[in-house]
Protein backbone atom coordinates (compact mmCIF):
# COMPACT_ATOMS: atom_id res chain seq x y z
CA UNK A 1 0.00 0.00 0.00
CA UNK A 2 1.21 3.53 -0.84
CA UNK A 3 1.28 5.32 2.83
CA UNK A 4 1.84 8.90 1.63
CA UNK A 5 -1.60 8.13 -0.82
CA UNK A 6 -3.35 7.31 2.23
CA UNK A 7 -2.20 10.30 4.46
CA UNK A 8 -4.02 12.14 1.67
CA UNK A 9 -7.27 10.42 1.20
CA UNK A 10 -10.28 11.38 3.15
CA UNK A 11 -12.40 9.59 5.70
CA UNK A 12 -16.08 9.39 5.90
CA UNK A 13 -17.76 12.21 8.61
CA UNK A 14 -20.29 10.92 11.12
CA UNK A 15 -22.47 13.87 10.87
CA UNK A 16 -23.06 14.10 7.19
CA UNK A 17 -21.60 10.50 5.89
CA UNK A 18 -19.52 11.89 3.00
CA UNK A 19 -15.89 11.71 3.16
CA UNK A 20 -14.73 14.92 4.45
CA UNK A 21 -12.32 14.82 6.70
CA UNK A 22 -8.48 13.97 5.81
CA UNK A 23 -5.88 11.57 7.88
CA UNK A 24 -3.88 14.08 8.90
CA UNK A 25 -6.78 16.02 10.45
CA UNK A 26 -8.40 12.72 11.94
CA UNK A 27 -5.04 11.78 13.54
CA UNK A 28 -4.66 15.14 14.59
CA UNK A 29 -8.46 15.20 16.33
CA UNK A 30 -6.75 12.58 18.83
CA UNK A 31 -4.16 14.54 20.22
CA UNK A 32 -4.87 18.47 18.93
CA UNK A 33 -7.78 19.90 17.55
CA UNK A 34 -10.86 18.21 16.90
CA UNK A 35 -11.13 17.75 13.18
CA UNK A 36 -13.34 19.61 10.96
CA UNK A 37 -16.01 18.36 7.93
CA UNK A 38 -14.94 20.03 4.47
CA UNK A 39 -18.31 19.18 3.16
CA UNK A 40 -20.46 20.15 6.91
CA UNK A 41 -17.83 21.76 8.82
CA UNK A 42 -18.96 19.79 11.61
CA UNK A 43 -16.50 18.85 14.44
CA UNK A 44 -15.60 15.17 15.28
CA UNK A 45 -12.55 13.26 16.83
CA UNK A 46 -10.83 9.95 17.68
CA UNK A 47 -11.79 8.06 20.86
CA UNK A 48 -8.69 7.93 23.06
CA UNK A 49 -9.42 4.15 22.99
CA UNK A 50 -8.03 3.72 19.38
CA UNK A 51 -5.24 5.68 20.55
CA UNK A 52 -4.52 3.37 23.34
CA UNK A 53 -5.12 0.44 21.01
CA UNK A 54 -2.27 1.75 17.97
CA UNK A 55 0.11 2.57 20.71
CA UNK A 56 -0.28 -0.96 22.60
CA UNK A 57 0.32 -2.35 19.25
CA UNK A 58 3.18 -0.50 18.21
CA UNK A 59 4.78 -1.35 21.69
CA UNK A 60 4.19 -5.02 21.43
CA UNK A 61 5.48 -5.02 17.64
CA UNK A 62 8.47 -3.20 18.74
CA UNK A 63 9.26 -5.20 21.40
CA UNK A 64 8.78 -8.29 19.21
CA UNK A 65 11.64 -6.43 16.94
CA UNK A 66 13.83 -6.07 19.97
CA UNK A 67 13.31 -9.85 20.33
CA UNK A 68 14.69 -10.98 17.15
CA UNK A 69 17.48 -8.16 17.29
CA UNK A 70 18.97 -9.89 20.39
CA UNK A 71 18.28 -13.07 19.52
CA UNK A 72 19.88 -12.72 15.96
CA UNK A 73 22.57 -10.14 17.51
CA UNK A 74 21.82 -7.56 14.45
CA UNK A 75 20.06 -4.50 15.49
CA UNK A 76 19.21 -3.42 11.79
CA UNK A 77 16.19 -5.36 13.03
CA UNK A 78 15.10 -2.66 15.40
CA UNK A 79 14.28 -0.09 12.39
CA UNK A 80 10.93 -2.54 11.95
CA UNK A 81 10.00 -0.38 14.91
CA UNK A 82 8.84 2.47 11.73
CA UNK A 83 6.89 0.40 9.77
CA UNK A 84 5.40 -1.42 13.13
CA UNK A 85 4.16 2.35 13.73
CA UNK A 86 3.06 3.04 10.64
CA UNK A 87 1.11 -0.17 10.67
CA UNK A 88 -0.41 0.67 13.77
CA UNK A 89 -1.81 3.88 12.81
CA UNK A 90 -3.51 2.19 9.88
CA UNK A 91 -4.84 -0.38 11.36
CA UNK A 92 -6.10 1.60 14.80
CA UNK A 93 -6.16 4.89 13.75
CA UNK A 94 -7.28 5.55 10.41
CA UNK A 95 -9.17 2.79 9.93
CA UNK A 96 -11.86 3.94 13.14
CA UNK A 97 -14.87 5.43 13.31
CA UNK A 98 -14.85 9.08 14.08
CA UNK A 99 -17.10 10.28 16.58
CA UNK A 100 -19.16 13.15 15.93
CA UNK A 101 -18.81 15.89 18.47
CA UNK A 102 -22.34 17.92 19.16
ZN1 LIG B 1 -19.50 16.18 7.27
Amino acid sequence: MDQSRELMSLHECPHCHQPGVSSFEKLNSLFFAPASCRLCRKYSSLHYVHGLRAMIAWVVLTWVFIGVALYQGLWIYLTGSIPAMLFAVDKYLLNAPLLPLR
